[in-house]
């Protein structure tokens, strides 16, 4: 059994984006992302944290920008769009979830096309159904960097996605078809969850519960990718039961140290395409 790591692509991935960054650093050009923080939710905040930290490591800017609970839907509409238009910013990150009163999607479509380095813009996703290069969600770009970086190829194979929402299970299932797998999307009305996982290929498990994939769903030989971060009594899990699935799969990604480890360097080679992007042209289309 190959245990997928994600350290080795995340490494990988930084030394070329290094490589870039080194030659544009040449020029005075430093790349700059911002992340937006509305409320106090532990979770984001602690993430924000994590990415600013990741990100300065690397050589880029981040600028945090924190709003407190009570903040209106046009204040948190105000900073996205003076962040549009600061030419030092080139990647804008707003964090879920903002508190109730915040409509999300009308932050989110407030984004630049060009500066939205997690792909959540209708703009970006319709692209990315189109098949047209997009900027896109960084967690599902991590999935499919797992499977090239260990030459795992989806072409042809059977590849069941359990999760549809817009930021993993959605956009992976359009990547896996866009590289030619046969994709299956399952979500809670699956009437038969375990019937179907056991016919993949390939199990992309993001539906966010702890250890519900379990050795009796999976074909011997399977490759597994579980995008599931999980709280089970104090330890992080993630949505497949590691432990047994591992003498029944042929690859198999850990929790933690396996997609969640690579999701902020794609986030960053985001930043880069992003600029890319806006030295092309209108940061709006
Ligand atoms: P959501 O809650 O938005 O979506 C979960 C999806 O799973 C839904 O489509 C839901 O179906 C489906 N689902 C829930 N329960 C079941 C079930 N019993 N059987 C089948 N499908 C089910 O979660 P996210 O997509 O945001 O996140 C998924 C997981 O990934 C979470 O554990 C999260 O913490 C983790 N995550 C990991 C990241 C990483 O970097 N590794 C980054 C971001 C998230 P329905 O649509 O019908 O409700």
């Amino acid at each position: 059994m190959l245990e997928l790591r994600g350290k080795a692509v995340a490494e990988a991935h930084k030394k070329i984006l290094l490589e870039k960054l080194g030659a544009l650093k040449e020029n005075n050009t430093i790349l700059s992302m911002a992340i937006i923080l509305v409320g106090d939710d532990k979770a984001a905040a602690m993430y924000a944290k994590f990415m600013e930290k990741t990100a300065l490591q690397i050589g880029f800017g981040c600028r945090r920008i924190t709003l407190p609970t009570t903040a209106t839907q046009e204040e948190v509409i105000g900073v996205v769009q003076s962040l549009n238009e600061d030419p030092s910013i080139h990647g804008i990150l707003p964090l879920m979830p903002m508190p109730s009163h915040i409509h999300t999607d009308a932050i989110i479509d407030t984004l630049a096309p060009k500066k939205d380095i997690d792909g959540l813009t209708t703009y970006n996703i319709g692209r990315m159904t189109c098949g047209k290069p997009s900027l896109v969600p960084c967690t599902a770009k991590a999935c499919m960097a797992i499977l090239a970086h260990y030459n795992i190829s989806v072409a042809g194979k059977k590849v069941v996605v359990v999760g549809r929402s817009q930021v993993i299970g959605k956009p992976v299932a359009l990547m896996v078809l866009a590289q030619h797998g046969t994709v299956t999307i399952c979500h809670s009305r699956t009437a038969d969850l375990p019937g179907t996982v056991k016919d993949a290929d390939i199990v992309i498990a993001a539906a966010g519960k702890a250890h519900m994939i379990t050795s009796d769903m999976v074909k011997t030989g399977a490759v597994i990718i579980d995008v599931g971060i999980n709280d089970l009594d104090g330890t992080t899990v993630g949505d497949v039961d590691y432990t047994n699935v591992s003498k029944v799969a042929s690859a198999i990604t850990p929790v933690p140290g396996g997609v969640g480890s690579v999701t902020t360097t794609m986030m960053l080679e985001s930043v880069y395409e992003a600029y890319q992007l806006q030295k092309a042209g209108d940061i709006h289309a």
